[in-house]
């Protein structure tokens, strides 16, 4: 039985565990988020934090829906929150030109060309797609975080700060597990749950 107490008391071993400089960051958020916040929200824009709308229609599918479809480690991080060990998961070191699709539905979240080394264990980025992610105010663990999903199968995918290079400032942290790597000059493969 896992407690919710245990979870935090792991996610804490977890984050101790991984780099410096990475967990850090990701565990100021409060007040850097929190001014974006009441700044997005006192002005009507969006456009820093959290991200634009999603412009993409989501599916109405049972979560079940895609367990045979992805592997069990995808599945904990998509559709039970769960967030992979720090430089476990792949796509830490791609370096090569393409899009990364979410591992759940193939709807494409990020171009190779928007990611950066963030030295966190993570795969990172600094610009999404437009319009192809969601975002939700995640309280969990004592941290005011902005959590980002996929817009089309609500997967979740990892959570953005803003602390990330130009041009954007933005840091998508992502889960390597909830992304499928598809290198350019590959087809991108057909959406997933669709009618
Ligand atoms: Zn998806």
């Amino acid at each position: 039985m896992t407690t919710p107490m245990f979870s935090a008391i792991m996610l804490a071993a977890l984050l101790a565990a991984c780099t410096a400089t990475g967990e850090q960051r990701d565990a100021r958020p409060s007040a850097t988020i929190g001014d974006a916040s009441t700044a997005s929200a006192s002005t009507g824009n969006a456009t820093t934090l959290p991200v634009g709308a999603p412009t993409v229609e989501k599916l109405d599918l049972p979560d079940e829906h895609w367990r045979p479809l992805v592997s069990p480690e995808a599945y904990k991080v998509l559709f039970e929150d769960d967030t992979e060990l720090c430089g476990y998961g792949p796509h830490n070191k791609e370096k090569r030109a393409g899009t990364y699709v979410c591992a759940a539905c193939y709807l494409p979240l990020f171009e190779s060309d928007a990611k950066f080394e963030s030295g966190t264990g993570w795969p990172s980025f600094f610009r999404p797609i437009e319009g192809h992610l969601g975002t939700k105010e995640d309280l969990s663990f004592g941290m005011e975080r902005i959590e980002y999903n996929c817009a089309r199968c609500g997967g979740h995918q990892g959570h953005v700060f803003d602390d990330g290079p130009e041009p954007t400032g933005q840091r998508y942290c992502n889960n390597g597990v909830a992304l499928k790597f598809i290198p350019e000059g590959e087809a991108l493969p057909a959406l997933r749950g669709g009618a």
